[in-house]
């Protein structure tokens, strides 16, 4: 199903994400589906579709699905921002997900929650599968392509911890839940060891997977998922999606490889 000469797909949940691309983006021919608007024209002579899917994992679906089978899309990267859970991350550092974890998907028993694979259960049709991995080489040529970039630093007010933003290749965790407890961010970085958590990728990367086509995940950390940030989301915005768009188009020549 992948289409070797089709766009790239670009899904951004929130309409501050989407708007720096946006605004990168020559001939803008929008397109109206299951109420969102798909985004057609270039960034860097590169063929991308745009769109604004919302929040959560359904509408991710919906988005990535759309673009795949309608749009045909060759390869999809969610740009946005996420919250972070490992404490030796700051407001602004970027993390690209090497695997993702739906981290509300599994089952209860009498002792608590047991996160497993979607569409799997373990007494009906057991996996030893937890989570999706990015396509190696497409993580190899990211990181090459992002060796020698260097974020500006954020401002204050937008929560920057005064050094240049770093950029980390981790995991990330979705679930249809924000997350703003200390308590969680902490359980949550202990049982999956993950970087970061948002509501979006890894049900973007289910879809990318049943489609055979690649996918890539982008997160500006927005929050810290609980621990103390004393950040202005209006300052924020507009720094970090600069950070976002950077990162795109530095990863456009990687992403439109075959
Ligand atoms: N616009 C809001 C922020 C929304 S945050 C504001 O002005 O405050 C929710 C979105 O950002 C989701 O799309 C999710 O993917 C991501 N996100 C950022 N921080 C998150 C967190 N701590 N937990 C879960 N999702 C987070």
């Amino acid at each position: 199903m992948a289409s070797s000469g089709g766009p790239l797909g670009v899904l951004c949940a929130l309409r501050e994400e989407l708007a720096v691309h946006i605004a990168e983006l020559d001939h803008d021919e929008t397109v109206d589906v299951a109420g969102m608007r798909f985004h057609r024209g270039r960034i860097d002579g590169q063929e991308v579709v745009l769109v604004l899917a919302g929040m959560g994992k359904v509408n991710a679906a919906i988005a990535a699905t759309l673009l795949i089978a309608r749009f045909k899309a060759r390869c999809l990267v969610f740009s946005g921002v996420a919250g972070g859970l490992d404490p030796a991350l700051s407001i602004g550092d970027v993390i690209i997900a090497e695997h993702v974890i739906q981290h509300d998907a599994g089952y209860t028993a009498a002792d608590g929650f047991v996160p497993y694979q979607p569409g799997f259960l373990p007494f009906f049709n057991p996996t030893d599968a937890l989570g999706l991995s990015a396509h190696a080489a497409l993580l190899a040529r990211a990181r090459l392509a992002l060796e020698a970039l260097t974020l500006a630093p954020l401002s204050q007010a937008a929560g920057g911890a005064g050094r240049a933003p770093g950029i980390h290749f981790a995991r990330i965790l979705t679930g249809d839940q924000f997350v703003a407890s200390e308590p969680l961010r902490e359980r949550l970085h202990r049982e999956f060891s993950a970087a970061a958590v948002e509501m979006e990728g890894a049900a973007m990367a289910q879809v990318c997977e049943a489609f055979g086509v690649p996918w890539l995940v982008i997160r500006v950390l927005s929050d810290l998922a609980g621990r103390d940030s004393h950040m202005d989301f209006a300052a924020f915005g507009a720094e970090v999606s600069l950070a976002c768009s950077r990162i795109l188009r530095t990863l456009l020549p990687v992403l439109s490889a075959p």
